[in-house]
């Protein structure tokens, strides 16, 4: 028996266009299953671009009606939909660390941490302001408002399996657009849990579908080529988001895309290196290393590299690793094998130009896809490590002298998502944080999402942004009227 049956938000079926559905049109199925020990969790129908096509199609019959409902009603909803997901927290986590692995504390986090994007969007709903322009002439006015952009799609990952949800829908509904979802086929158990209660909040049938499918590929193809679909919304890797890019040209999707990244994490010689080493701490090994803004390339002024690595060292002997509803553990598995070859890779690389592992480095006696938290040191600048995001956990220590070389590394990437960096002299701070290239920057944090603040990257990391007042234009396209005769 899976360690989630019985689980009241636990679905064996797909949400489309306002029904549950137990089967999908071709009748084929898939397993969802757990990472730390590959059991099957659910099984649930393979839906194909048809039924995509049908959610589509729904969710354009449901959007004008919400769209005029007053906003108050609209916030209502969602407010409705928060308060759910807040009472649920526990029987949401238990599902998401059973399809995702992360331990139940973290998995917690998630939930409550990015159910608050639900309670701001609901807020954010009722402000949805125009302007008036002044006229060219005395008799004319330029009126300014905002409008749904409409149907929306959105695609999702496996690493926050909760979270990606409710900072996509949560705007998308409160602009007054419908969203068709298709949540990683990793995991999709999530998502539904969320459908559950976004239906009993009073989402209305068809404006939101989670649409569980193995062929991802198939259902992109649907949502970029399908007319009525005005916008996608996709946080994944960058190779996907090109394609996406791509196929979406011929009908000029408007896209919001939060692609890889490959953080830099910098301390300098008068940083509070308890606090740098927390941070590290934090931002490599949380979700077993597998975030978007995870430190992926630390980088010491020599002067205190020992120091740090020292510190870090401290802190990453103490996390535990294990099955993630285990008391105490503080890492889960990685999501699959092949992310593990990836962490092995760059280990290997690294390792073989020099570089040297100082803790873990290697696969858990757990087995399956648990693997050592790992810390290297000697490692230089153009390795694999510091080319390419990691996604697990290795922290790679680079040491630097000046400012403005710590700088050119950092910024030697196609991507710009989330940097990094600890120090005191706020002359410092200002030049760096300045100098960065990446849409977000945690100065003396590794702390970086929250509702209130708009999270997205620059350079190859993607378009727009999530949270914040910013994060719902995203979904409103702006329409002028000129009204003359006055
Ligand atoms: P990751 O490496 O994090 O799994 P992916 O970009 O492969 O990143 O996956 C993120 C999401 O994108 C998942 O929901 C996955 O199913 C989906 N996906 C992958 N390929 C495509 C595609 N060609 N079209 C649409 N969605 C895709």
């Amino acid at each position: 028996m899976s360690s989630i049956a019985g689980n009241p938000l636990l679905r064996e079926q797909a949400y489309c266009a306002g029904e549950w559905l137990a089967a999908s049109s071709s009748g084929e199925s898939f397993a969802v299953r757990d990472p730390a020990d590959g059991a099957v969790l659910a099984t649930l129908p393979d839906l194909t671009p048809d039924d995509a096509r049908r959610a589509i199609e729904a969710a354009a019959a449901a959007q004008a009606a919400w769209a005029k409902e007053p906003a108050k009603a609209r916030a209502k909803v969602l407010r409705r939909w928060f308060d759910l997901v807040t009472e649920s927290v526990e029987d949401l986590a238990l599902i998401l660390t059973a399809e995702q692995g992360k331990p139940l504390a973290e998995a917690r986090t998630e939930i409550v941490s990015n159910a608050a994007y639900l309670e701001w969007f609901a807020e954010e709903a009722k402000r949805l302001d125009g302007e008036i322009i002044p006229g060219p002439n005395a008799a004319q006015r330029i009126l300014v408002v905002k409008q749904p952009v409409g149907v929306c799609a959105a695609i999702t990952p496996w690493n926050f399996p909760n979270g990606m949800i409710t900072r996509k829908v949560g705007p998308a509904l409160a602009a007054g657009c419908t969203m068709v979802l298709k949540p990683s086929e990793l995991t999709p158990l999530s998502a539904l849990a969320l459908a559950v209660l976004a239906e009993r909040a009073g989402v209305p049938k068809g404006a939101f579908s989670v649409v569980t499918t193995t062929d991802a590929k198939g259902f992109g193809t649907e949502v970029t080529k399908n007319p009525t679909v005005a916008k996608i919304t996709f946080t994944g890797s960058t190779a996907v988001g090109r394609w996406l890019m791509r196929e979406g040209a011929d009908t000029i999707k408007r896209l919001s895309l939060e692609l890889g990244g490959n953080a830099p994490f910098i301390v300098f010689d008068d940083a509070d290196l308890d606090a740098a080493a927390d941070g590290a701490l934090a931002s490599k090994f949380r979700n077993s290393g597998q975030t978007c803004v995870c430190a992926n390339r630390i980088y010491v002024q020599r002067g205190v590299a020992d120091a740090f690595t020292q510190k870090l060292l401290e802190r990453t002997a103490k996390l535990k690793l294990g099955r993630g509803t285990e008391e105490g553990v503080t890492m889960g598995p990685l999501i699959n094998s092949q992310a593990v070859a990836k962490m092995e890779a760059h280990l290997a690389d690294a390792v073989g130009k020099g570089a040297t592992v100082v803790s873990g480095g290697k696969r858990s006696q757990l087995g399956g896809t648990f693997f050592e938290p790992t810390v290297v040191t000697g490692v230089r600048q153009g390795m694999l490590v510091t080319r390419e995001e990691t996604f697990a956990p290795l922290a790679p220590i680079i040491a630097f002298d000046t400012e403005d070389e710590v700088i050119a590394m950092a910024n030697d990437s196609e991507f710009g998502l989330a940097a990094y960096f600890y120090a005191r002299d706020m002359k410092r701070v200002f030049k760096v944080a300045e100098a960065l290239e990446a849409g977000m920057v945690g100065v003396n944090t590794a702390a970086l999402a929250n509702e209130a603040a708009p999270f997205g990257g620059v350079k190859q990391s993607g378009l727009g942004r999530e949270g914040s007042h910013h994060g719902i234009e995203d979904y409103l396209e702006l329409k002028y009227v000129a009204l003359a005769g006055l």
